[in-house]
């Protein structure tokens, strides 16, 4: 079974479940009630600046916020980053106990919280390696080849399919 991210790294599906053999997105109905979830969650994420330049600059100067390239966490208690701000989280990740954290709502907000604090990676810490924040998914030694073409399934989805997700995230916990 092969796993690929669509649109930003991070988030896994399963590209059997996800896509049909023509590499058409299958129909949100179709997918597991988690898979619907993370997908439609990541269409909502999937053009936001990341969430630690936003803590910077604040939604007053939210131009200024580099956009995001990798989600981390779960639907709903998400963190997205730039390129540059991963590297803090995975230091946060790694030697900071976010990892403790993984699959906790509190997940996201705790590293709001320490990066608001001023917590950073150290200068020259390194190692940009992805960290899984899925429980339940599987460390895959595929690279993401197929990334390019599945952003343009995700772009070409239309509002009817949007909308079609129908989910009502008022009944998840936030
Ligand atoms: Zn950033």
């Amino acid at each position: 079974m092969t796993k690929v991210s669509i649109g930003l790294r991070g988030w896994r599906f399963d590209e059997e479940e996800v896509f049909n053999e023509e590499g058409d997105f299958r129909a949100l109905s179709d997918m597991s009630p988690d898979t619907r979830d993370r997908i439609s969650r990541l269409m909502d994420v999937v053009n936001d600046p990341c969430d630690a330049c936003w803590l910077i600059h604040g939604e007053e100067e939210k131009e200024r916020c580099r956009s995001a390239a990798v989600v981390y966490g779960e639907p709903l208690r998400e963190t997205v980053l730039c390129n540059r701000h991963e590297v803090d989280f995975l230091y946060w990740f790694r030697e900071e106990d976010g990892r403790e954290l993984v699959g906790d709502r509190l997940f996201s907000n705790a590293f709001h919280q320490w990066f608001a604090d001023g917590g950073r990676a150290p200068e020259g810490y390194g190692g940009i390696e992805h960290v899984d924040t899925d429980p339940d998914s599987v460390p895959d030694p595929e690279p993401d080849e197929e990334l390019q073409s599945l952003e343009e399934e995700l772009a070409s989805l239309s509002e009817e399919e949007r909308e079609a997700l129908d989910l009502d995230f008022d009944d998840l916990e936030v």
